[in-house]
């Protein structure tokens, strides 16, 4: 029997994942299943629905600061090497050129293969309506890789890494271009139009300290979180803190224009830089009843905050 949906000349939608470089009005073979062999298949409107590829272009790569409709840029070598060799693109075919300030632009390779031009920009609704920073205390060996992956993922804005009194890991120099790197990398994948920055780390009380230039009487504000354009949170699994959903939903936070989410590391934040904190205008928020990992704690984060500001 046939399955209902295959007919002649009747249209159905599959996804058509490995194929190399389909075009439409390709004919092509699709064995259903063992009693329907073959039935030929006509590709239509494959450009349409086919997503574009993504590619973050670097502010140091940006030949000229206007981005305009007919503006050509020029492909530096990794991108170059990228969408002609690995994706096999060529001259003519678009892509999704994400800019530095938040812009997304549909671009066209030129004949040369080496520039590309703006066609037109386009609005993409995948943000978070606000900003959200992430604080994290560097975990050990390579986990911050996979860390900074899933939270771009998951729509983080910044992402400040911190070596609290507790963290292992001692960063070396190239460590930061890498995350930034994967952080570019999520962002096309997830089809974000923003790619996060991510900080060069430094120590959990020079940070605070930072806080502080910006509220120069060095006093802690009189209610943590009060009237702020940005809002604190220290995750801490310790104390009866309320839960960071149920401190969201009080704070109202879909009207501010920052979220910042502190996460410790393996051994947990110490008591010191806890008061620190608070006294820096940190709130302490619960991320539920079990203790996470220092290297899941930030996925679940962001899933509580996205979870409250879209669902
Ligand atoms: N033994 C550590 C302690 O006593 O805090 C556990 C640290 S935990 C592995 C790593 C970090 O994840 C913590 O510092 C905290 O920021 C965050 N975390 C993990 N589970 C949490 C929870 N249930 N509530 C709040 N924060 C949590």
């Amino acid at each position: 029997m046939l399955p209902s949906f295959l007919r002649t000349d009747q249209t159905a939608s599959f996804w058509l994942s490995s194929w190399g470089k389909p075009k439409d009005g390709c004919v092509f073979c699709v064995n259903f299943d063992r009693n329907v062999s073959k039935w030929l298949g006509i590709i239509e409107g494959l450009s349409a629905v086919r997503p574009l590829q993504r590619l973050t272009i670097p502010a140091q790569s940006l030949n000229q600061p206007a981005l305009d409709v007919g503006k050509i840029f020029s492909l530096a070598d990794e991108q170059q090497h990228y969408l002609l060799r690995v994706l096999r693109m060529r001259s003519g075919d678009r892509f999704l050129a994400i800019f530095p300030d938040s812009t997304t632009w549909l671009a066209q390779i030129q004949p040369d293969l080496v520039s590309f031009e703006l066609l037109e920009p386009q609005a993409i609704h995948s943000e978070l309506p606000i900003g959200i920073t992430l604080v994290l205390s560097l975990p050990k060996g390579s986990g911050f890789d996979d860390v900074v992956r899933q939270v771009t993922e998951l729509g983080v804005t910044r992402i400040i890494p911190v070596i609290s009194d507790r963290t292992v890991l001692k960063p070396s120099a190239n460590r930061h271009d890498r995350w930034q790197r994967i952080a570019a990398e999520a962002t096309e994948q997830s089809e974000r139009s923003v790619t996060p920055i991510v900080e060069a780390p430094l120590g959990f009380d020079q940070y605070l300290k930072s806080l502080s230039i910006s509220n120069p009487t060095g006093d802690p504000p009189p209610t943590p979180n009060s009237g702020g354009f940005d809002h604190h949170y220290l995750c801490w699994g310790r104390g009866d803190s309320l839960h960071l959903l149920a401190q969201l939903r009080q704070d109202s936070v879909s009207s501010v224009q920052n979220v910042t989410i502190a996460i410790g590391p393996e051994g947990g934040w110490t008591d010191g830089e806890v008061d620190r904190a608070i006294k820096a205008g940190f709130v302490t928020v619960s991320l539920g009843k079990r203790i996470l990992r220092a290297i899941t704690a930030p996925a679940a984060a962001m899933a509580i905050v996205g979870a409250f500001l879209e669902a």
